[in-house]
């Protein structure tokens, strides 16, 4: 696949930071793109793009402000709290297709930059629910997005299946671990590295990380 040119849907977080490494050891030549749209942390987008200057990757910045007008949330309101879904429900975080609309920027841009492949973080394991995390929907868009431009995108899910353990182990692989551990910003209180310790984000992070450095006999 060297050659080709990739298009990595990047948010500064672990995940994401994760498949830009995955990208850059696969294709000749990569891109990323973030998505503003009113984050309530504007670290989120500054963290993004430290990662990409440091690993030498261009980035674009896409403003998405209407989905913040469209949906408001926990991500982009201070005054809703960050909670999980009640059982059944889903959690104050979720923006009705959110990955739909980036994914389908991110094709027009991939369209433009002549990227024929797209990265993107989403994962089925931890997906809390999340309808347009799912394998069937990535599929199902990639068609999409390859019927409605006349396009021969790949859509690449690396963590699709793959639990937050497993996603500490393949950046490990990737000779990552540490930068993605001191870099990226998961947390919901907008807290880099480690985090707030608190929040549904940092303890899936962590008990992954926890889980993972066990495994490997480091903790
Ligand atoms: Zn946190």
């Amino acid at each position: 696949m060297k050659n080709d040119k990739a298009l990595v849907v990047f948010s500064g977080g672990q995940d994401s930071t994760t498949c830009l490494f995955w990208a850059k050891e696969r294709f000749a030549e990569v891109e990323a793109v973030t998505f503003n749209y009113n984050q309530r942390h504007k670290l989120e987008i500054e963290c993004a793009q430290e990662i990409a200057k440091e690993l030498g990757v261009k980035h674009h910045i896409l403003d998405m402000s209407l989905l913040n007008q469209l949906a408001p949330n926990a991500l982009t309101r201070d005054e809703i709290e960050v909670k999980d879904g009640e059982e059944g429900e889903l959690p104050s975080t979720f923006v009705p297709g959110r990955n739909l609309l980036f994914l389908s920027f991110t094709g027009v841009l991939a369209s433009q930059i002549n990227a024929k492949h797209i990265i993107t973080g989403v994962c089925e394991t931890d997906f809390s629910g999340y309808p347009d995390c799912r394998d069937v929907f990535i599929k199902s868009l990639n068609v999409t997005l390859n019927l409605s431009m006349d396009q021969q995108f790949v859509i690449h899910t690396p963590l699709m299946w793959l639990n937050k353990a497993e996603t500490w182990k393949l950046a490990d692989e990737l000779n990552a671990l540490d930068y993605v551990r001191e870099k990226t910003l998961t947390c919901y209180n907008g807290i880099p590295s480690d985090g707030c310790g608190e929040c549904p984000a940092c303890h899936l992070r962590q008990k992954g990380l926890e889980e993972y450095l066990q495994e490997k006999g480091e903790l």
